[in-house]
């Protein structure tokens, strides 16, 4: 049996080839459950591997792809059966394992969650690691007493895939959320979403060296990092948490420590690929239910396989709004 899949191959001179090509079943790696993938998603971390980020994927050629729905063909784990909806993100999965950019994945069984019964195949991946990722955020913040009453919530990235999830989940969740986005054309997108005020990027990114600003929110998400990160933390209010998910501007942090020992500020670090499993279940339920955020339809676009090579181009230029899926046929 054969499959299709988008493959990057490093070339002898080092630069990296994308192609699709056909592979046999017996290429996947080994793992208790073979699954046809039915929808994966594209993540700003995909296109990182498909353009040869050696930090996300070490040993190539390779098939990326994070995010993967679909049914399970094939099962040697007493828990999982043949005819199964599952939902594969985070542990290794696209990075050095190949991922959902092909129509089989091969995976160890730990690294599945059941679809949940509220949720289709399509819907998963409208949500996948980009709305994960937004949740634990959240889940994260409310842990240590983050909650709508204490004041607004800011969100920076916020037409990308992370950040348009991180929106809608948190005006779901009944909290007032500031969307600071680069791009004007999102305004209607990101108001329908639920955010109650669009701010352009500067706003959340002070060029003073002052320590602390005055608060301009309780608490927020950052997909952005370096002084984008430092400016939530000294802008929170006290007693605040500022999660921080990603580096799509800098991966450095500059600041003092007096956001945290004058205002009590709290940083929350998230990575969405590691948490333990029990949260990962808790997680996809809340999103399923209470976290769900209504016309999830519309903030996606479907691709095929061949589709996705411009969006690869797009979304390391920042210039996605909102979810890629693909659909394999
Ligand atoms: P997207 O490309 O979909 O979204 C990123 C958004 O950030 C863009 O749409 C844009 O939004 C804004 N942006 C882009 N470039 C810049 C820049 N130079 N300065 C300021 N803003 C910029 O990416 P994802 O949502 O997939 O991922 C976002 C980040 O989160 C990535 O760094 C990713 O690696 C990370 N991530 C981390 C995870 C974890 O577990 N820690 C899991 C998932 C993602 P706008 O135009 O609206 O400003």
């Amino acid at each position: 049996l054969h499959f299709r899949a988008l493959r990057v191959n490093e070339k002898e001179d080092g630069r990296f080839q994308r192609a699709i090509e056909t592979m046999p079943i017996s290429s996947l790696p080994p793992g208790e459950l073979l699954i046809r993938v039915h929808y994966a998603a594209l993540n700003y971390k995909d296109a990182l591997s498909a353009s040869g980020n050696k930090g996300v994927t070490r040993h190539y050629p390779h098939t990326p792809g994070i995010d993967a729905a679909g049914i399970v063909e094939e099962s040697t784990h007493p828990e999982w059966k043949a005819g199964q909806a599952v939902i594969v993100t985070s542990y290794d999965l696209g990075m050095n394992t190949d991922g959902g950019f092909g129509e089989y994945i091969r995976v160890p069984a730990a690294w599945a969650v059941p679809l949940p019964a509220e949720l289709s195949l399509k819907e998963s991946m409208i949500i996948g690691t980009a709305g994960f990722t937004a949740a634990l955020g959240l889940w994260k913040m409310e842990r240590i007493g983050q909650q709508p009453d204490l004041g607004p919530l800011v969100v920076t990235g916020a037409s990308g895939g992370v950040g348009s999830l991180a929106v809608g989940i948190m005006s779901k969740a009944g909290y007032e959320v500031i969307a600071i986005s680069g791009k004007d054309s999102a305004h209607r997108y990101l108001t329908e979403l639920g955010a109650s005020r669009i701010e352009p990027r500067s706003y959340a990114d002070d060029p003073s060296s002052r320590p602390l600003r005055k608060p301009l929110w309780a608490g927020g998400i950052d997909t952005v990092g370096g002084n984008t990160l430092a400016t939530l933390l000294k802008s929170c209010d006290k007693e605040g948490s500022i999660a921080t998910c990603g580096l799509v501007g800098s991966s450095n942090l500059a600041l003092t420590v007096f956001p945290f020992i004058l205002n009590g500020v709290n940083l929350l670090g998230i990575d969405s690929a590691t948490i333990d499993y029990a949260t990962r279940v808790d997680i996809w339920g809340k999103l399923s239910r209470e976290w769900r955020i209504p016309k999830l339809e519309q903030i996606a676009r479907e691709v095929s396989l061949e589709g996705l090579e411009t969006e690869i181009t797009h979304i390391l230029a920042g210039k996605v709004q909102g979810r890629i899926l693909v659909k394999h046929a």
